[in-house]
């Protein structure tokens, strides 16, 4: 018996026509490895589901949806859905709606007794391969990475992803070449927030987040920062040296080149075709279809997009343009499991690669676990928190069983998401300092604020 043993810490005799949304309610989570806004949506018959605003988000994402909620019966995942998509939008703005949904499906499974992934149509596999996003360290050289990768595969972990691009090089004089002054100008207004934040000054941290603002929203056609002859050669002794610790067997995935224009990542994605690398992630933003098209058109290395993509449409146009080999969707940006499942449904069909993107708690993890086995071809799932101890604590799932064990994760039969209670001690050993030590505090202040929405007339 899957079940046996668990700690099943909801109602296994409830009336699923019955159910009924009573609250919304959030656990504000820092640093787990970003901030992870989990979300509780309570019902009157005692069932709790579970969902997460995406990474780096704020929970007015979700919480500015319970109007909408309240009083519905969260089993019509669907029909709720189509009611609060139009208050999603791309990367971070989707996460309110993705979250929600996520929750609905912990409930819709937990209400009738069944985990999420049947809710998606059953199961392809137990067993979901995780892959480990990985840093250098302090010292970012192709040695110190290709040591921590190492360390990852001493882990169990089976595919690897590293970052490679101005990063990597910025401080070797010669390798980079912009508008004098714009690297500076740029470095200088990071330095800038950090010692206003760090001296309580207000209107300080408020320029200076502004400024920051304006250099990081220069998309990489319009900042005019080249990498020269000897910036590539760094970089491909960077992969080089990687690949001789790390071996040629192993998938490496590679992402954060930074802002540069399409000319530059054409150049880069030809140079790193010998060391043989899973994708290439995020090199242009995503909206440039005709750019990424010419991307892929221009090198033999897979070119992959699609963790900043709100729901199906904006895949489809990619797929259909031929301008990715591997779909990297993040179902709390993408429209949750179900929309998740349909885009995945989609790449399947169209002989596009599918992994996921996740920089979450297991709330959203598990989420995606299920969606990944739920679709018939599925490559990796990321993982951000192999460093978070405290990450797995959050919540309590099979019996004395890790959630991520050896680079892998297994799923359980048990309802909804599988998970049987949120740990709130540890969840509030780890809050924002927004959240100001509390959790699942009343959020009354939202429950009936009045609009007319609607997309059209
Ligand atoms: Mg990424």
């Amino acid at each position: 018996m899957a079940n046996e043993g668990l700690d099943l810490k909801f109602n296994t005799c409830s009336c699923p026509s019955q159910l009924k949304i009573t609250d919304v309610r959030i656990a504000d989570i820092a640093r787990a490895p970003m901030r992870c806004p989990i979300i509780k949506i309570y019902t009157n018959q005692g069932i709790e589901g579970y969902g997460e605003v995406r990474d780096g988000a704020n929970p007015v994402y979700a919480l500015m949806l319970k109007r909408l909620l309240l009083g519905e019966n969260p089993c019509n995942v669907d029909k709720i859905f189509k009611r609060i998509k139009q208050f999603g939008y791309h990367a971070r703005q989707g996460g309110g709606v993705c979250g929600i949904e996520v929750a609905l499906m912990d409930l819709a499974g937990k209400a009738y007794g069944v985990p999420a992934y049947m809710l998606l149509g059953g199961k392809y596999r137990d067993k979901i391969r995780i892959y480990c996003d990985t840093d250098a360290g302090e010292k970012d050289t192709g040695e110190a990475m290709g040591q921590a990768l190492l360390k990852r595969k001493a882990q169990g972990y089976t595919f690897l992803k590293m970052d490679l691009g101005i990063g990597q090089i910025r401080d070797i004089p010669g390798t980079l070449s912009a508008p004098l002054g714009y690297l500076e100008e740029q470095q200088q207004a990071w330095t800038n927030l950090r010692q206003a934040k760090a001296s309580g000054d207000a209107e300080a941290e408020r320029y200076w987040t502004n400024r920051s603002y304006d250099y990081q929203n220069i998309p990489h056609p319009h900042t005019m920062v080249h990498i020269t002859e000897k910036g590539f050669n760094a970089l491909e002794d960077y992969v080089k040296t990687v690949r001789e610790a790390i071996g040629y067997e192993i998938p490496l995935a590679v992402d954060h080149f930074g802002h540069i224009g399409i000319e530059d990542c054409i150049k880069l994605a030809q140079r790193v075709v010998p060391y043989n690398l899973a994708w290439l992630e995020d090199m242009v933003p995503w909206q440039y279809t005709e750019q990424l098209v010419r991307l892929r058109n221009a090198s033999s290395t897979p070119i992959c997009t699609g963790e900043d993509i709100y729901l199906k449409e904006g895949f489809q146009k990619l797929i259909d343009a031929g301008a990715v080999s591997v779909i990297h969707p993040d179902l709390l940006t993408a429209g949750g499991m179900l929309e998740t499942k349909r885009i995945g449904d989609y790449a399947n069909d169209q002989g596009v690669a599918v992994a996921m993107h996740m920089a979450e708690t297991p709330v959203a993890c598990l989420a995606a676990a299920h969606t990944c086995a739920a679709l018939e071809h599925f490559v990796a799932l990321e993982f951000h928190s192999n460093d978070v101890p405290w990450w797995q604590d959050m919540v309590n799932y099979a019996p004395g069983g890790r959630i991520i064990e050896n680079g892998w994760l297994t799923i359980t039969d048990a309802p909804g998401l599988g998970i049987t209670s949120l740990n709130d001690e540890v969840l509030r050993e780890h809050l924002t300092e927004e959240a100001n030590g509390e959790i699942w505090k009343s959020t009354e202040e939202w429950d009936s604020w009045i609009t007319h929405d609607r997309l059209w007339s």
